[in-house]
This record gives C-alpha cells, sequence and structure tokens, in this order.
C-alpha cells in the first residue's frame, strides 16, 4: 500500500511550503479518543470476555496511535466527495449532495424549486411532519392528497384532481419503502409545469421501472437517520438532481453560498445566493455534514443491497403466512417494475372480515409484546395545522381513503433486523390476535 504523505493541513486553507501552517482543525483525537469512539460504537454487552477484548483493543490503539498521523479534515473534505460520488454512481443522479439531514436535502430542493409564500405544495395526507417542514416555515400551503389504500402512498389520480393555478410542487413519498407510481405523477407535472421532489426516506435503494427511487423526481433524496435502511452515525442525508441549474449550486446550497470545490478568490465577496428555477434570489443556509458521517454513509451503502434483500425475505415470509388468514390483507409483492426497500411491513385488515378495527389489534399485538406503530397518520390533523388555520375537517372530507384507512385498518410492523424467531412469533401473534377478534375475544 502506498503511504500518503500527511500534510497537517487543510486544502481549504493550504498555502503551500508555509513555516506557520494554518491548521483548520483546532484539537486532534487522539489514541485515548479513538477507543473511547470505539468503545461507544462497540459498548459493553454484558458477556464476560468483553473486558479483556477491550484491554487488547487499547493496548493495539495506543500501539497505532504512537505510530499514526493525524485527521487534519473532519468537515467537507475527500469522504464527503466520495460519499457523493458513490450516490451519484448507485442512484444514476447526475449530482448529489451529502448534508446533515434529509430535512436539510428537502429545504434546499424547495428553494431551488423556487417555492415561495402562497404557494401550494401538493403531498400525501400521510407522511412524516418532516416532509411539510419548509414550506410551512415560509407560508407556503400544503394540499393533502388522499393515499391509495393499497400502498397508503398518494395517489396520482387525487392530486390531478388537486392542482390548482397556485400549485408549484409535486412531493410523493415512498411510504415504508414502498414505491410510489411515478409515471402519473411525472406526466402531470410536465403538464402544469410543476417540479416534482421525493421524499425517498424509506426509499433508499428501491426502484421503480428500472430507476432508483430518489433518481425520478426534479429533486429526491434519502434520510441517513439511524430509523432508516442505512444510516451514517444517527443522522445524515442525501438530496439528488439531474437539474444542471440546481445541481452546479448544491455546494453553495449547502454551506452558505460558500463553494469550496473552486478555489475561493476573495474571501469577502465570493459569496453567491441561490437562483430559483425562476432565477429569483434564495438565501442558502449551513448543513455541512463532517467527513466521519459520509464515512459511516459509505460503509453501511456496501451493505445496502444485502440489507434490502434480508428485509424482503422478511417481507415475502410475513405474506406467507398472513395471506393464509382471512381479514389480513398482505403486502403488495415487488414486480419487475416495483422494488421496495421493506423499510416497513405495512399490515392492513379488512375490519368487516376480522369483526373489528385495528385499534384492537394494535391493543392485542402490544399485549403479546409486539411493537407495532402507526407512526403515519393524517398530518392535517396534526395540532400545529389547526393552529396554522387549516380547517381539519374540511380536508379529512377530501381524504377519504386516508381516514378509512388510519381509524379502521392499517398500523406498522418491523423487518429488520428481526431473528428468525423473532420473525415467526410477530407473524404467530398477528394471526392469533386476528382469530381471537373473529371470535369475538
Ligand atoms: C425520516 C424522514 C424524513 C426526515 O429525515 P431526516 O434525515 O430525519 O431529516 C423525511 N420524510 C420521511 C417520510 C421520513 O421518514
Amino acid at each position: 500500500m502506498e503511504k500518503k504523505e500527511n500534510k497537517g493541513g487543510d486544502f481549504r486553507y493550504s498555502v503551500g511550503e508555509s513555516k506557520v501552517p494554518w491548521h483548520a482543525v483546532g484539537e486532534f483525537f487522539n489514541g485515548n479518543d479513538a477507543l473511547e469512539l470505539v468503545k461507544f460504537l462497540l459498548p459493553d454487552s454484558g458477556k464476560t470476555e468483553y473486558d479483556a477484548a477491550l484491554r487488547d483493543t487499547a493496548a493495539a490503539l495506543e500501539r497505532l496511535a504512537s505510530v499514526s498521523g493525524r485527521a487534519t479534515k473532519l468537515t467537507l473534505g475527500e469522504k464527503v466527495a466520495e460519499a457523493e460520488e458513490a450516490a451519484k454512481a448507485y442512484f444514476g443522479s447526475k449530482y448529489a449532495c451529502f448534508l446533515t439531514n434529509w430535512t436539510a436535502g428537502m429545504e434546499i430542493g424547495y428553494k431551488l424549486s423556487g417555492l415561495k409564500a402562497g404557494d401550494e405544495v401538493i403531498m400525501p395526507a400521510v407522511t412524516f411532519i418532516a416532509t411539510m417542514a419548509y414550506p410551512l416555515s415560509i407560508g407556503a400551503k400544503i394540499v393533502f392528497a388522499d393515499i391509495d389504500p393499497e400502498t397508503i402512498n398518494l395517489d396520482p389520480a387525487d392530486i390531478a384532481r388537486k392542482i390548482t393555478p397556485k400549485t408549484r410542487m409535486i412531493v410523493p413519498v415512498h411510504l415504508g419503502g414502498y414505491p410510489v407510481d411515478m409515471d402519473p405523477i411525472m406526466r402531470l407535472a410536465e403538464q402544469h409545469g410543476l417540479f416534482v421532489m421525493e421524499d425517498a426516506a424509506h426509499g433508499m435503494g428501491g426502484a421503480y421501472k428500472g430507476r432508483k427511487l430518489g433518481a425520478i423526481g426534479h429533486f429526491g433524496g434519502f434520510s441517513l437517520h439511524e430509523v432508516k435502511n442505512i444510516n451514517s452515525l444517527g443522522e445524515g442525508g442525501i438530496l439528488l438532481t439531474s437539474e444542471d441549474f440546481a445541481g452546479e449550486q448544491l455546494n453553495g446550497a449547502r454551506f452558505l453560498g460558500l463553494d469550496f470545490s473552486r478555489k475561493i478568490k476573495d474571501w469577502l465577496y465570493d459569496i453567491s445566493p441561490l437562483k430559483d428555477r425562476f432565477g429569483a434570489l434564495q438565501i442558502p443556509g449551513n448543513h455541512s455534514a463532517t467527513e466521519v458521517q459520509a464515512l459511516g454513509m459509505l460503509l453501511q451503502m456496501r451493505r445496502l443491497d444485502a440489507i434490502i434483500d434480508r428485509r424482503r425475505k422478511a417481507a415475502e415470509y410475513m405474506n406467507r403466512i398472513l395471506g393464509e388468514e382471512e381479514g389480513i390483507l398482505t403486502e403488495r409483492p415487488d414486480t419487475p417494475e416495483t422494488y421496495g426497500t421493506h423499510h416497513l411491513y405495512l399490515l392492513r385488515i379488512d375490519p368487516e372480515k376480522v369483526g373489528g378495527d385495528i385499534q384492537l389489534l394494535s391493543k392485542k399485538l402490544a399485549e403479546k409484546g409486539l411493537t407495532n406503530i402507526t407512526h403515519f397518520g393524517p398530518m392535517y390533523r396534526f395540532r400545529i395545522m389547526r393552529e396554522l388555520g387549516y380547517c381539519e375537517e374540511a380536508i379529512a372530507e377530501t381524504c377519504p381513503n386516508t381516514e378509512r384507512m388510519f381509524y379502521h385498518s392499517y398500523t406498522h410492523l418491523p423487518l429488520y433486523p428481526l431473528t428468525r424467531e423473532q420473525l415467526e412469533y410477530q407473524a404467530q401473534a398477528v394471526v392469533e390476535a386476528v382469530r381471537e377478534m373473529k371470535a369475538g375475544k
């Protein structure tokens, strides 16, 4: 292996053969710090061998630290660039930007799409609040599309009904990792001159008609928060685009208008605002992610396909067992055209056949020791919407499937990293609970 010379500096501040170098990193991390990081990521399991293994590790790290160089670039360096190259290659998009989290990615996507106060954004009635946070913060109006009862993803036919002259964007969410039917949405967007941003927070690695989720809309991206399919040490996000006007501004968009991929000519004046697709100015924030986060993503991305594969097998197993029981509606399996990530298992029931609705089933599952969380409920029912003047009941009337499905029919179950025994127990417990309901117990 060729040894890289450690220059002990920062490319940004590189001043060549300087006698007094400018270090971007205030304090270095030493061997003991590294040991604490190892202990944090690989904590005490209670096994008796742990202490001995930790002593060996400490000795090895001390030896390593005595001959090692020092990490001198901790943010927006080579690892972030590598993570972005890996994302571009894997997802097939022209540009990628690695960020603190996906909420920040969406903020940038909204800004570059030119969203402003008074504009309307159509998104599913069922998603996580992060999807609507930025539009709400600038006084844009959220228009909720009803869901498709099969997948609980937004229904393209309802989007078509809700487009008005004020609509600027459509934000489909691949909920639970199940691919949204993107073709009709992209067609609507083209007809009406709208931008599409895919919230693929659950969809990293899934595909629709041969294209990776997140790389189909004008913008799209993923969360690398610790509860998603893979994570970058707790927090992280990636924004994708193939739009040149946007892609060329991503470096500045993430860091206050400063683009460090170019040589900074003038520190006082070389800071530009963003120009959205209408040419209007938008003010960038700071969403820079660290080198260690990027390394975390690179490491876990190597396992992404294998992780999805294991999730798919778990979902297929759930479908096999639950499919035998009348009244349980199994998940739509993958097809050659739609390849989900199986981030969550969507459990649905037919309340009439089961003789009770999801509220009772959820309670029974909890009593049997299963976690089942209907994380994703109608957003127009959130208190903040009332406080912002949205009329809950009027919106509910435009989202009949959302109301029916959320209150009577669905919940989510985990799929990964369950052991075989846990998965079998989970499937069996659902069947038992449904049988109890049928028997009126
Ligand atoms: C997690 C999540 C987000 C936000 O991602 P962060 O990286 O936590 O900011 C957005 N949308 C959905 C559907 C999510 O589940």
